[in-house]
């Protein structure tokens, strides 16, 4: 097969492939971006593979990182884009059911695209437009069909990894998975826990934002690979009930996390652990949590204004973003707009600050000073006196004296 017309990206690389091909050796692209544009998606990264090794690279073009030269990985900067271009290579010693820790660079593009975990990620394409297929991946792509390169079993030790990519695909592009594949990764779904949690995660994200992800997770619990993700061992009767959400795409991890945590039966205070548990960063789980939160108020008795002030425009829009989950209605514009109105949005904005209390009430500062300030904030969030510094003196006088004298 010989695509006649190729996608921007690829036409803006081209030129590095002619470069590579002039030098004597071969240069394709490879990888998802191929399957992609096969498939009529749009492209995120433009990989190149290559016969010639990294010192080879290094020699045709003149400005080049070092990002991963272990793995045979070389960023060739030009002037619109910078290109990872990848030696190939064949992964010879895996230990523990992991990515191997040597790679052996080869000259031969059939090996490379044999390491590849499934047919339709295993494709090269040439500089003339010739699509490469040495597994059959474009009748599997016709048949949307998933199905590994080589013998499943093998591949899946080789890498565990690959189980949690082949379900993620599942829920990206809508396959399905051949039935030697599947078979497969229910017999080794095991193994998934010789694998880093980050790694697992990252997959896992992806499969909860797939445009399938009613697919995703069907096969997630027929597999049993989610018995050997963190803190989901035994729970196959909620995920199930998760599964079976209308199917409107999630469209980021907070949010994703808020739904399948609440589809859980956690609570808030269990949060943390879980998301620790699947390595999430600090920022992650802060947002979740307070989503989380919001959430739980609004199902059941709506927002108060200092719920408004305390969640911000971008939680707010991820909680109204989750109701219709709950056959509630999306009411950001509605409750954006409240909160535009809210008369402070942080505590910067008060009339007071903190150096204005200390030396109006001529005290050093300490404890009494934030909850002074938090008074304050709270006053005037509920309408009991404006945002003025006289006003809030005035309140704090009258209805705060004992605070302010201790
Ligand atoms: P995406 O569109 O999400 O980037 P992708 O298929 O391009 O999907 P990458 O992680 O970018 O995924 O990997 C690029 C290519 O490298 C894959 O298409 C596949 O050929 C190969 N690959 C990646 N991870 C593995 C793995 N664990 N085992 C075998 N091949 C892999
Ligand atoms: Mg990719």
């Amino acid at each position: 097969m010989k695509l006649t017309q190729l996608p921007r990206e690829f036409e803006q690389a081209l030129p590095i492939l002619k470069r590579i091909e002039a030098a004597g050796y071969e240069g394709y692209f490879v990888g998802g971006s191929v399957r992609d544009v096969l498939l009529g998606q749009a492209i995120h990264d433009v990989d190149i593979a290559t016969s010639a090794f990294p010192a080879e690279i290094k020699s045709i073009f003149p400005r080049t990182i070092d990002v991963g030269i272990e793995h045979g990985t070389v960023l060739v900067l030009s002037d619109e884009e910078n290109y990872e271009i990848t030696t190939f290579r064949t992964e010879s010693t895996y230990q523990d059911f992991r990515r191997p820790d040597q790679v052996e660079f080869v000259r031969s593009l059939e090996e490379d695209l044999k390491r590849r975990d499934f047919t339709i990620n295993a494709f090269a394409l040439r500089e003339d437009g010739t699509i490469v297929d040495l597994f059959n991946g474009l009748a599997d792509l016709e048949n949307k069909v998933l199905r590994a390169v080589g013998n499943p079993y093998e591949r899946f030790h080789e890498d565990a990894l690959r189980m949690m990519r082949g379900l993620r695909f599942v829920s990206q592009l809508g396959f399905a998975f051949e039935e030697r594949t599947k078979e497969s990764i229910i017999e080794n779904h095991a193994l998934l826990e010789k694998i880093s949690v980050e790694r697992v995660t990252i997959e896992f994200v992806k499969l909860l934002l797939g445009k399938n992800r009613k697919l995703g997770i069907e096969m997630f619990i027929e597999t049993k690979c989610f018995e050997y993700c963190p803190e989901l061992k035994g729970r196959s009767g909620q995920l199930r009930v998760f599964s079976e959400l209308p199917a409107m795409q999630l469209t980021s991890e907070v949010q994703a996390w808020v739904l399948l945590i609440d589809h859980l039966l956690l609570e808030e205070q269990d949060i943390r652990q879980f998301l620790k548990a699947w390595k999430c960063s600090n920022q992650t789980i802060r947002q979740v949590q307070q989503a989380f939160k919001g959430l739980q108020w609004r199902k059941e008795q709506g927002y108060s204004k200092a719920l408004l002030y305390e969640l911000q425009k971008e939680t707010i829009s991820i909680v109204e973003s989750l109701l219709p989950y709950y056959q509630l209605e999306d009411e950001a514009t509605l409750y954006i707009e409240a909160y535009n109105q809210l008369p402070i949005h942080a505590l910067a904005d008060l009339a007071v600050n903190g150096n204005d209390l200390m030396t109006h009430y001529q005290k050093k500062g300490g404890k009494w000073l934030k909850e002074a300030l938090e008074v304050c904030e709270t006053a005037v969030l509920n309408g009991e006196t404006v945002n003025d510094t006289q006003a809030l003196f005035d309140y704090l006088d009258t209805h705060f004296s004992q605070l302010i004298k201790e």
